[in-house]
């Protein structure tokens, strides 16, 4: 129905959905839906997790896979100016790291640590947008009861975007770029740590994560995601262990 009234703020404030474009929200709640059902395993996408000690891979747990719209807003949020989607991606995040909260107790107090980026795209962008994803993780983990506390301590050098690369050239691309400075080891040494990330596409940043981290000294337990990119990696050698976590809720 027109609205002059409506229009001229439209105007003012356009706004439309960063996932369906929808009108005048910024984020539908049919979007919204999207990131907020139960979390489920996404690490058997990505071989490149599993450990060399036989313990399997590095749970990963997602809310959604990273196509359609859920992919779309993730693009806008992180590379066209929809930073205002932060706080709803945050709160998205803590409510999965509440329902996984049990399965992290035990390794408790948690340090979180969200994957870095490049000193140019924290500008490009205002910071390091996955810094908010991580807080919202220890906020959600904190919620049930489990002491976490945020470490950004991974810096990230120069280097290629990850953007259109393969799983092989994001590892080659990833291979000593990712360190922990000697001044922020005493943060992560001997510590049980989550990464954060906002998809899990090739599993190489968190690969890469994972060695600088235990180069430090820490021992990464966990990782949790927004969404995860579905066959972006070579099907797994081996079956998957379980498919408790992997089923269902993709629809
Ligand atoms: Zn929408």
């Amino acid at each position: 129905m027109a609205s002059p009234f409506r229009d001229l703020l439209g105007l003012v404030l356009p706004v439309e959905c960063a996932g369906c474009g929808v009108d005048d929200l910024a984020w539908c709640p049919s979007c919204a839906g999207r990131l907020a059902g139960t979390p489920w395993r996404c690490d058997t996408r990505v071989p490149r997790l599993d450990r060399m000690d036989g313990r399997g891979p590095l749970p990963v747990w997602t809310l959604a896979d990273c196509t359609g719209d859920v992919r779309r807003a993730i693009i806008a949020w992180k590379d066209r100016g929809r930073a205002d989607l932060s706080a709803a991606f945050s709160r998205a995040i803590a409510d999965q790291a509440r329902q996984v909260a049990d399965e992290l107790a035990a390794w408790a107090p948690i340090v979180v640590v969200p994957a870095p980026s490049t000193a140019a795209s924290r500008r490009r962008r205002g910071g390091n947008l996955v810094d908010t994803l991580a807080s919202g993780v220890a906020s959600g983990l904190r919620a049930a009861a489990v002491p976490a506390e945020v470490a950004p301590v991974l810096h990230r050098a120069r280097g290629g975007d990850q953007v259109g690369l393969g799983a092989r050239d994001r590892a080659r691309n990833l291979a000593g770029q990712l360190w922990v400075p000697d001044r922020r080891t005493r943060d992560v040494a001997g510590r049980h740590i989550v990464l954060v990330d906002d998809v899990l596409t090739t599993g190489a940043t968190f690969a890469a994560s994972r060695r600088a981290l235990e180069r430090a000294g820490g021992v990464v337990v966990a990782g949790l995601t927004l969404a995860s990119t579905p066959g972006s990696g070579r099907p797994p050698a081996l079956p998957p262990r379980s498919a408790v976590h992997t089923s269902d809720a993709r629809g």
